[in-house]
Protein backbone atom coordinates (compact mmCIF):
# COMPACT_ATOMS: atom_id res chain seq x y z
CA UNK A 1 0.00 0.00 0.00
CA UNK A 2 1.79 3.52 -1.10
CA UNK A 3 -0.58 6.63 -0.34
CA UNK A 4 -0.15 9.75 -3.52
CA UNK A 5 2.51 12.19 -1.83
CA UNK A 6 2.77 14.56 -4.79
CA UNK A 7 0.85 15.24 -8.20
CA UNK A 8 3.04 17.94 -10.36
CA UNK A 9 2.34 18.26 -14.05
CA UNK A 10 4.28 20.39 -17.29
CA UNK A 11 3.47 21.10 -20.96
CA UNK A 12 5.54 18.84 -23.49
CA UNK A 13 5.14 18.03 -26.97
CA UNK A 14 3.42 14.90 -28.54
CA UNK A 15 4.71 13.15 -32.01
CA UNK A 16 2.94 15.58 -34.01
CA UNK A 17 4.56 18.87 -32.09
CA UNK A 18 1.29 19.84 -30.46
CA UNK A 19 1.41 20.44 -27.02
CA UNK A 20 0.21 18.17 -24.53
CA UNK A 21 0.29 17.50 -20.85
CA UNK A 22 2.56 15.41 -18.86
CA UNK A 23 1.70 13.92 -15.24
CA UNK A 24 3.81 13.51 -12.41
CA UNK A 25 2.15 11.30 -9.24
CA UNK A 26 4.49 10.19 -6.51
CA UNK A 27 3.70 7.49 -3.61
CA UNK A 28 5.56 7.75 -0.35
CA UNK A 29 7.71 10.70 -2.06
CA UNK A 30 9.41 8.01 -3.99
CA UNK A 31 7.66 6.27 -6.42
CA UNK A 32 7.24 7.93 -9.38
CA UNK A 33 4.61 7.16 -12.14
CA UNK A 34 5.26 9.56 -15.25
CA UNK A 35 2.51 10.03 -17.98
CA UNK A 36 2.40 12.11 -21.46
CA UNK A 37 -0.74 12.22 -22.78
CA UNK A 38 -1.10 11.54 -26.69
CA UNK A 39 -3.63 12.97 -29.07
CA UNK A 40 -5.97 12.13 -32.20
CA UNK A 41 -6.22 13.46 -35.12
CA UNK A 42 -9.07 11.64 -36.22
CA UNK A 43 -11.37 12.25 -33.77
CA UNK A 44 -14.78 10.45 -33.02
CA UNK A 45 -17.47 12.62 -32.15
CA UNK A 46 -18.63 11.35 -29.14
CA UNK A 47 -14.56 11.07 -27.77
CA UNK A 48 -13.57 12.75 -24.41
CA UNK A 49 -12.29 16.39 -24.86
CA UNK A 50 -8.56 15.86 -25.22
CA UNK A 51 -8.33 20.03 -22.85
CA UNK A 52 -10.88 22.52 -21.91
CA UNK A 53 -10.71 24.63 -24.87
CA UNK A 54 -8.46 23.10 -26.34
CA UNK A 55 -5.74 24.57 -23.94
CA UNK A 56 -3.21 22.12 -22.23
CA UNK A 57 -2.37 25.03 -19.61
CA UNK A 58 -5.70 25.05 -18.56
CA UNK A 59 -5.93 20.83 -17.25
CA UNK A 60 -2.17 21.82 -16.01
CA UNK A 61 -3.66 24.88 -13.78
CA UNK A 62 -6.57 22.49 -13.02
CA UNK A 63 -4.18 19.64 -11.56
CA UNK A 64 -1.79 22.07 -9.82
CA UNK A 65 -4.71 24.20 -8.36
CA UNK A 66 -6.83 20.47 -6.99
CA UNK A 67 -3.79 18.36 -6.40
CA UNK A 68 -5.05 18.06 -2.53
CA UNK A 69 -8.00 16.08 -3.52
CA UNK A 70 -5.56 13.66 -4.60
CA UNK A 71 -2.56 13.68 -2.52
CA UNK A 72 -3.27 10.97 1.02
CA UNK A 73 -5.18 8.93 -1.97
CA UNK A 74 -3.91 4.93 -2.70
CA UNK A 75 -2.25 4.95 -5.74
CA UNK A 76 -3.74 1.77 -6.45
CA UNK A 77 -7.42 2.78 -5.82
CA UNK A 78 -7.91 3.50 -9.59
CA UNK A 79 -11.87 4.15 -8.57
CA UNK A 80 -11.02 6.43 -6.10
CA UNK A 81 -8.60 8.34 -8.25
CA UNK A 82 -11.29 8.19 -10.97
CA UNK A 83 -13.73 10.10 -8.24
CA UNK A 84 -11.32 12.37 -7.76
CA UNK A 85 -11.15 13.40 -11.06
CA UNK A 86 -15.25 13.19 -11.50
CA UNK A 87 -15.71 15.32 -8.01
CA UNK A 88 -13.30 18.40 -10.84
CA UNK A 89 -15.78 17.42 -14.09
CA UNK A 90 -18.84 15.42 -14.14
CA UNK A 91 -19.58 16.10 -17.76
CA UNK A 92 -19.93 13.05 -19.92
CA UNK A 93 -16.78 14.40 -21.85
CA UNK A 94 -14.34 15.52 -19.37
CA UNK A 95 -14.79 19.07 -20.86
CA UNK A 96 -14.03 20.69 -18.15
CA UNK A 97 -10.44 19.05 -16.68
CA UNK A 98 -9.44 17.23 -20.44
CA UNK A 99 -9.63 13.99 -20.96
CA UNK A 100 -5.69 14.35 -21.63
CA UNK A 101 -5.51 15.32 -17.93
CA UNK A 102 -8.16 11.70 -16.82
CA UNK A 103 -5.48 9.49 -18.90
CA UNK A 104 -2.39 11.08 -17.44
CA UNK A 105 -3.45 11.18 -13.69
CA UNK A 106 -4.94 7.69 -13.91
CA UNK A 107 -2.10 5.86 -15.05
CA UNK A 108 0.41 7.31 -13.69
CA UNK A 109 -0.98 6.71 -10.48
CA UNK A 110 -1.56 2.96 -11.57
CA UNK A 111 2.37 3.07 -12.55
CA UNK A 112 3.22 4.66 -9.22
CA UNK A 113 1.39 1.61 -7.57
CA UNK A 114 3.40 -0.84 -9.31
CA UNK A 115 6.56 0.62 -8.93
CA UNK A 116 5.79 0.82 -4.98
CA UNK A 117 4.28 -3.14 -4.89
CA UNK A 118 7.74 -4.02 -7.31
CA UNK A 119 5.33 -5.17 -9.57
CA UNK A 120 5.04 -4.94 -13.27
CA UNK A 121 1.84 -2.07 -14.47
CA UNK A 122 0.41 -5.05 -16.21
CA UNK A 123 0.14 -7.40 -13.16
CA UNK A 124 -0.87 -4.30 -11.21
CA UNK A 125 -4.15 -3.87 -13.90
CA UNK A 126 -5.19 -7.49 -13.45
CA UNK A 127 -6.11 -10.13 -11.21
CA UNK A 128 -5.24 -12.56 -13.69
CA UNK A 129 -2.03 -14.72 -13.22
CA UNK A 130 -1.17 -15.98 -16.83
CA UNK A 131 -1.27 -13.65 -19.59
CA UNK A 132 -0.37 -13.69 -23.29
CA UNK A 133 0.74 -11.20 -25.59
CA UNK A 134 -1.35 -8.93 -27.85
CA UNK A 135 -0.57 -9.44 -31.52
CA UNK A 136 1.14 -6.10 -32.79
CA UNK A 137 -1.07 -4.98 -35.84
CA UNK A 138 0.89 -1.58 -37.35
CA UNK A 139 0.35 0.75 -40.08
CA UNK A 140 2.41 0.39 -43.08
CA UNK A 141 1.07 3.18 -45.71
CA UNK A 142 -0.63 5.80 -44.25
CA UNK A 143 -3.52 8.22 -46.28
CA UNK A 144 -6.16 9.99 -44.58
CA UNK A 145 -6.13 12.15 -42.03
CA UNK A 146 -2.77 11.03 -41.45
CA UNK A 147 -0.84 11.80 -44.40
CA UNK A 148 -1.01 14.30 -47.09
CA UNK A 149 -2.95 15.09 -50.62
CA UNK A 150 -2.05 12.37 -53.41
CA UNK A 151 -2.10 9.51 -50.59
CA UNK A 152 -4.65 7.11 -50.22
CA UNK A 153 -8.10 8.07 -48.76
CA UNK A 154 -8.24 5.66 -46.74
CA UNK A 155 -6.12 6.41 -43.69
CA UNK A 156 -4.34 3.11 -42.61
CA UNK A 157 -3.02 -0.24 -44.47
CA UNK A 158 -1.48 -2.43 -41.59
CA UNK A 159 -0.05 -5.59 -40.84
CA UNK A 160 -0.44 -8.11 -38.66
CA UNK A 161 1.82 -10.99 -38.09
CA UNK A 162 -0.79 -13.48 -37.87
CA UNK A 163 1.42 -17.11 -37.91
CA UNK A 164 4.04 -15.99 -35.63
CA UNK A 165 4.54 -17.79 -32.50
CA UNK A 166 6.20 -15.59 -30.10
CA UNK A 167 5.90 -11.80 -29.86
CA UNK A 168 9.83 -11.32 -31.06
CA UNK A 169 8.51 -12.98 -34.23
CA UNK A 170 5.62 -10.91 -34.50
CA UNK A 171 7.77 -7.62 -34.17
CA UNK A 172 10.33 -8.61 -36.85
CA UNK A 173 8.00 -10.00 -39.44
CA UNK A 174 5.68 -6.73 -39.20
CA UNK A 175 9.24 -4.91 -39.25
CA UNK A 176 10.60 -6.78 -42.38
CA UNK A 177 7.06 -6.05 -44.04
CA UNK A 178 7.09 -2.72 -43.81
CA UNK A 179 10.91 -2.34 -45.25
CA UNK A 180 9.99 -4.49 -48.09
CA UNK A 181 6.93 -1.80 -48.63
CA UNK A 182 9.94 0.76 -49.21
CA UNK A 183 11.83 -0.74 -51.38
CA UNK A 184 8.34 -2.08 -53.76
CA UNK A 185 7.48 1.26 -53.58
CA UNK A 186 10.41 3.22 -55.00
CA UNK A 187 10.68 -0.13 -57.99
CA UNK A 188 6.62 1.26 -58.80
CA UNK A 189 7.97 4.87 -58.58
CA UNK A 190 11.24 6.63 -59.24
CA UNK A 191 9.83 10.22 -57.37
CA UNK A 192 8.89 8.21 -53.82
CA UNK A 193 10.53 10.47 -51.20
CA UNK A 194 10.21 7.92 -48.46
CA UNK A 195 7.98 10.20 -46.60
CA UNK A 196 6.13 8.85 -43.97
CA UNK A 197 2.48 9.84 -42.47
CA UNK A 198 1.75 10.52 -38.96
CA UNK A 199 1.83 6.59 -37.47
CA UNK A 200 5.17 5.58 -39.66
CA UNK A 201 3.67 4.22 -42.79
CA UNK A 202 4.80 5.28 -45.93
CA UNK A 203 2.57 8.18 -47.70
CA UNK A 204 3.34 7.71 -51.18
CA UNK A 205 0.92 9.40 -53.96
CA UNK A 206 -1.36 6.60 -54.81
CA UNK A 207 -5.14 5.86 -54.69
CA UNK A 208 -6.74 3.42 -52.24
CA UNK A 209 -6.51 0.21 -54.29
CA UNK A 210 -3.12 0.60 -55.61
CA UNK A 211 -2.04 1.08 -52.58
CA UNK A 212 -3.73 -2.23 -51.13
CA UNK A 213 -2.28 -3.96 -53.66
CA UNK A 214 1.62 -3.17 -53.53
CA UNK A 215 1.21 -3.88 -49.59
CA UNK A 216 -0.11 -7.04 -50.53
CA UNK A 217 2.68 -7.63 -52.88
CA UNK A 218 5.25 -6.60 -50.46
CA UNK A 219 4.01 -9.66 -48.29
CA UNK A 220 4.12 -11.99 -51.41
CA UNK A 221 7.84 -10.73 -52.36
CA UNK A 222 9.01 -11.95 -48.89
CA UNK A 223 7.19 -15.54 -49.39
CA UNK A 224 4.64 -14.62 -47.07
CA UNK A 225 1.09 -15.99 -47.98
CA UNK A 226 -2.35 -13.56 -46.86
CA UNK A 227 -3.80 -15.21 -43.93
CA UNK A 228 -0.99 -17.42 -42.89
CA UNK A 229 2.13 -16.07 -41.97
CA UNK A 230 0.68 -13.11 -42.25
CA UNK A 231 -2.31 -10.51 -42.76
CA UNK A 232 -3.17 -7.04 -43.98
CA UNK A 233 -5.93 -4.92 -41.72
CA UNK A 234 -7.08 -1.35 -43.05
CA UNK A 235 -8.85 1.17 -40.57
CA UNK A 236 -11.12 3.16 -43.69
CA UNK A 237 -11.78 5.93 -40.83
CA UNK A 238 -14.78 6.40 -42.91
CA UNK A 239 -16.00 9.22 -41.01
CA UNK A 240 -13.44 11.45 -42.73
CA UNK A 241 -14.76 10.66 -45.25
CA UNK A 242 -18.87 11.11 -44.64
CA UNK A 243 -20.63 13.66 -46.02
CA UNK A 244 -23.45 14.43 -43.91
CA UNK A 245 -25.53 16.82 -46.66
CA UNK A 246 -24.71 14.58 -50.03
CA UNK A 247 -25.65 11.50 -47.43
CA UNK A 248 -22.37 10.00 -48.75
CA UNK A 249 -18.72 8.62 -49.02
CA UNK A 250 -16.84 11.17 -50.83
CA UNK A 251 -13.29 10.31 -52.11
CA UNK A 252 -11.53 13.07 -52.69
CA UNK A 253 -8.07 12.41 -53.62
CA UNK A 254 -9.58 8.96 -55.72
CA UNK A 255 -12.58 10.77 -56.98
CA UNK A 256 -15.86 9.27 -56.69
CA UNK A 257 -18.27 9.51 -53.86
CA UNK A 258 -20.19 6.18 -52.63
CA UNK A 259 -23.91 6.07 -51.33
CA UNK A 260 -24.56 3.86 -48.11
CA UNK A 261 -24.92 0.81 -49.80
CA UNK A 262 -21.75 1.51 -51.95
CA UNK A 263 -19.75 2.37 -49.28
CA UNK A 264 -20.56 -1.76 -47.71
CA UNK A 265 -19.47 -3.08 -50.75
CA UNK A 266 -16.61 -0.89 -51.60
CA UNK A 267 -15.28 -2.41 -47.77
CA UNK A 268 -16.73 -6.23 -48.36
CA UNK A 269 -14.65 -6.04 -52.03
CA UNK A 270 -11.49 -5.07 -49.82
CA UNK A 271 -11.68 -7.49 -47.26
CA UNK A 272 -12.74 -10.40 -49.69
CA UNK A 273 -9.78 -9.52 -52.63
CA UNK A 274 -7.22 -8.69 -49.40
CA UNK A 275 -7.89 -11.36 -47.64
CA UNK A 276 -8.08 -9.12 -44.54
CA UNK A 277 -7.82 -10.07 -41.04
CA UNK A 278 -8.96 -6.79 -39.71
CA UNK A 279 -11.23 -3.82 -40.70
CA UNK A 280 -11.86 -0.56 -38.35
CA UNK A 281 -14.37 2.03 -38.83
CA UNK A 282 -15.69 0.20 -42.86
CA UNK A 283 -18.50 3.09 -42.24
CA UNK A 284 -19.08 6.38 -40.69
CA UNK A 285 -19.60 6.61 -37.25
CA UNK A 286 -22.80 6.44 -36.49
CA UNK A 287 -24.31 3.94 -39.35
CA UNK A 288 -24.78 0.96 -36.72
CA UNK A 289 -26.48 -0.90 -39.15
CA UNK A 290 -24.51 -0.91 -41.93
CA UNK A 291 -21.74 -1.94 -39.43
CA UNK A 292 -23.79 -4.55 -38.58
CA UNK A 293 -24.16 -6.12 -42.33
CA UNK A 294 -20.43 -6.31 -42.57
CA UNK A 295 -20.33 -8.54 -39.23
CA UNK A 296 -22.78 -10.43 -39.87
CA UNK A 297 -21.01 -10.96 -43.63
CA UNK A 298 -17.44 -11.79 -41.82
CA UNK A 299 -18.06 -13.37 -39.09
CA UNK A 300 -13.99 -14.63 -39.14
CA UNK A 301 -12.55 -10.93 -39.99
CA UNK A 302 -12.30 -8.77 -36.89
CA UNK A 303 -14.66 -5.78 -38.11
CA UNK A 304 -13.76 -3.33 -35.79
CA UNK A 305 -15.30 -0.26 -34.06
CA UNK A 306 -12.96 2.71 -33.51
CA UNK A 307 -14.99 6.17 -33.63
CA UNK A 308 -18.03 3.74 -33.75
CA UNK A 309 -17.18 2.90 -29.73
CA UNK A 310 -14.97 5.94 -29.14
CA UNK A 311 -13.84 3.71 -25.60
CA UNK A 312 -17.96 4.78 -24.62
CA UNK A 313 -19.14 1.48 -22.15
CA UNK A 314 -22.95 2.74 -22.83
CA UNK A 315 -21.92 3.04 -26.60
CA UNK A 316 -20.47 -0.19 -26.87
CA UNK A 317 -23.37 -1.51 -25.74
CA UNK A 318 -25.47 0.04 -28.52
CA UNK A 319 -23.52 -1.56 -30.81
CA UNK A 320 -23.43 -5.39 -28.69
CA UNK A 321 -27.98 -4.81 -29.23
CA UNK A 322 -27.46 -3.70 -32.88
CA UNK A 323 -24.80 -7.08 -33.40
CA UNK A 324 -22.37 -3.58 -34.90
CA UNK A 325 -19.01 -5.32 -34.38
CA UNK A 326 -17.23 -8.57 -33.16
CA UNK A 327 -14.39 -5.92 -31.75
CA UNK A 328 -13.85 -2.69 -30.82
CA UNK A 329 -10.76 -0.44 -30.26
CA UNK A 330 -9.34 0.46 -27.08
CA UNK A 331 -7.88 4.15 -26.79
CA UNK A 332 -7.61 5.38 -23.44
CA UNK A 333 -7.87 9.03 -24.06
CA UNK A 334 -10.87 8.45 -25.95
CA UNK A 335 -12.39 7.35 -22.75
CA UNK A 336 -10.61 10.04 -20.29
CA UNK A 337 -9.54 8.21 -17.74
CA UNK A 338 -8.20 4.30 -17.14
CA UNK A 339 -11.10 3.67 -15.27
CA UNK A 340 -13.32 4.50 -17.86
CA UNK A 341 -11.72 2.03 -20.18
CA UNK A 342 -11.12 -0.79 -18.20
CA UNK A 343 -14.86 -1.10 -17.70
CA UNK A 344 -15.60 -0.42 -21.08
CA UNK A 345 -12.81 -3.56 -21.58
CA UNK A 346 -15.00 -5.58 -18.88
CA UNK A 347 -18.28 -4.78 -21.07
CA UNK A 348 -16.36 -6.12 -24.06
CA UNK A 349 -15.44 -9.10 -22.49
CA UNK A 350 -18.99 -9.78 -20.94
CA UNK A 351 -19.78 -9.65 -24.56
CA UNK A 352 -17.36 -11.41 -26.64
CA UNK A 353 -16.41 -8.45 -28.05
CA UNK A 354 -12.57 -8.83 -28.63
CA UNK A 355 -10.45 -5.75 -27.66
CA UNK A 356 -7.54 -4.18 -30.04
CA UNK A 357 -5.84 -1.60 -27.86
CA UNK A 358 -4.79 1.10 -29.82
CA UNK A 359 -2.46 4.32 -29.47
CA UNK A 360 -3.36 7.61 -31.27
CA UNK A 361 -1.71 9.31 -34.07
CA UNK A 362 -0.01 11.69 -31.73
CA UNK A 363 1.88 10.09 -29.72
CA UNK A 364 4.26 10.35 -26.63
CA UNK A 365 7.16 7.87 -26.15
CA UNK A 366 5.34 6.08 -23.08
CA UNK A 367 4.80 2.33 -23.41
CA UNK A 368 2.05 2.13 -20.48
CA UNK A 369 -0.39 1.44 -23.51
CA UNK A 370 1.26 -2.44 -23.85
CA UNK A 371 0.80 -3.05 -20.76
CA UNK A 372 -2.65 -1.77 -20.94
CA UNK A 373 -2.93 -4.24 -23.58
CA UNK A 374 -1.65 -7.24 -22.02
CA UNK A 375 -3.65 -6.85 -18.88
CA UNK A 376 -7.11 -6.23 -21.06
CA UNK A 377 -5.94 -9.55 -22.96
CA UNK A 378 -6.50 -7.38 -26.13
CA UNK A 379 -6.29 -9.67 -29.24
CA UNK A 380 -3.45 -6.73 -30.83
CA UNK A 381 -1.92 -3.90 -29.99
CA UNK A 382 -2.02 -1.42 -32.59
CA UNK A 383 0.61 0.83 -31.92
CA UNK A 384 2.31 1.39 -35.60
CA UNK A 385 6.14 -0.44 -36.83
CA UNK A 386 8.63 2.32 -36.82
CA UNK A 387 9.37 5.71 -34.96
CA UNK A 388 10.56 5.80 -32.10
CA UNK A 389 7.30 6.46 -29.79
CA UNK A 390 5.95 3.69 -31.79
CA UNK A 391 9.03 1.40 -31.19
CA UNK A 392 9.01 2.32 -27.72
CA UNK A 393 5.45 0.25 -27.14
CA UNK A 394 7.00 -2.62 -29.46
CA UNK A 395 10.46 -2.48 -27.37
CA UNK A 396 8.44 -2.83 -24.07
CA UNK A 397 7.01 -5.90 -25.20
CA UNK A 398 10.31 -7.37 -26.12
CA UNK A 399 11.21 -6.22 -22.30
CA UNK A 400 8.18 -7.93 -20.85
CA UNK A 401 8.86 -11.14 -23.15
CA UNK A 402 11.33 -11.77 -20.37
CA UNK A 403 8.46 -12.08 -17.62
CA UNK A 404 7.32 -15.43 -16.43
CA UNK A 405 3.78 -14.57 -16.34
CA UNK A 406 3.22 -13.45 -20.05
CA UNK A 407 3.51 -16.81 -21.98
CA UNK A 408 2.50 -17.31 -25.95
CA UNK A 409 0.61 -15.21 -28.32
CA UNK A 410 -3.28 -14.27 -27.93
CA UNK A 411 -6.06 -16.09 -29.78
CA UNK A 412 -7.68 -13.71 -32.37
C1 LIG B 1 -7.16 5.65 -35.52
O1 LIG B 1 -8.03 6.24 -36.15
O2 LIG B 1 -7.30 4.46 -35.27
C2 LIG B 1 -5.96 6.35 -35.05
C3 LIG B 1 -5.04 5.74 -34.32
O3 LIG B 1 -5.84 7.64 -35.40
P1 LIG B 1 -6.12 8.90 -34.49
O4 LIG B 1 -5.28 8.78 -33.28
O5 LIG B 1 -5.75 10.06 -35.38
O6 LIG B 1 -7.59 8.85 -34.16
MG1 LIG C 1 -9.25 4.27 -36.26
Amino acid sequence: MSKISSIEGRILYNSRGSKTIEIDVKSEGKFLGRVCAPSGASVGKYEAVSFPNEKPEESLRIIQENSQKFIGLESSDLKGIHDALKSLDNSTNYSKIGGALAFAVTIAAMESASKASGQPLFKTLSSESSFKFPFPIGNILGGGAHAGPGTPDIQEILICAIGSKTIEDAIETNLAVHKELRSVLENEDSSFTNGRGDEGGWAPKLENQKALEISAKACENLGFTLGKEVSLGVDFASSTQWNEEKQKYVYDRSGFENSTGEQIDFAANIIEKYKLIYAEDAVHEEAFEDMAELTAKFPNILITGDDLTVTSKNILTKAIDSKSCNAAILKVNQAGSLYDALEFASVAHQNNIKLITSHRSGESTDSQISHIGIATKSKMLKVGVVGGERIAKLNELLRLSEHDLIRGMAEI
